[in-house]
């Protein structure tokens, strides 16, 4: 039997990508945040590990996207501080990768 590789939709973008190759944001325990092990239950959504689609966090419709997504509705701070946390986890995954 050949294993499978799962794939997730971008919410932003609608890009087809590998699980692994995005990011998974996710609302635990009323808190909206990365899951960096991709472990973590709930309601997961998947962006684009690009700053192309970080940035789109800035727009209004796309984070009623993401909310809708996650089914957590998204305070002005929230998306700041989750923002703020990708682009982190950017910097570290370009500089820490191979
Ligand atoms: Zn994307």
């Amino acid at each position: 039997m050949s294993k499978l590789y799962p794939i997730r939709t971008c919410v932003f973008c609608r890009k087809k990508e590998l699980k692994k190759k995005l990011v998974r944001i996710t609302c635990f325990q009323g808190k909206v945040g990365l899951d960096k092990e991709q472990s973590l239950p709930g309601r997961g959504a998947y962006i684009c590990h690009e700053a192309r689609c970080i940035d789109k966090l800035d727009n209004p419709n796309k984070i009623k996207k993401l909310a809708r997504a996650l089914r957590f509705p998204l305070t002005r701070e929230r998306v700041q501080l989750l923002e703020r946390e990708l682009q982190e986890f950017i910097k570290r995954g370009k500089h820490g990768e191979g």
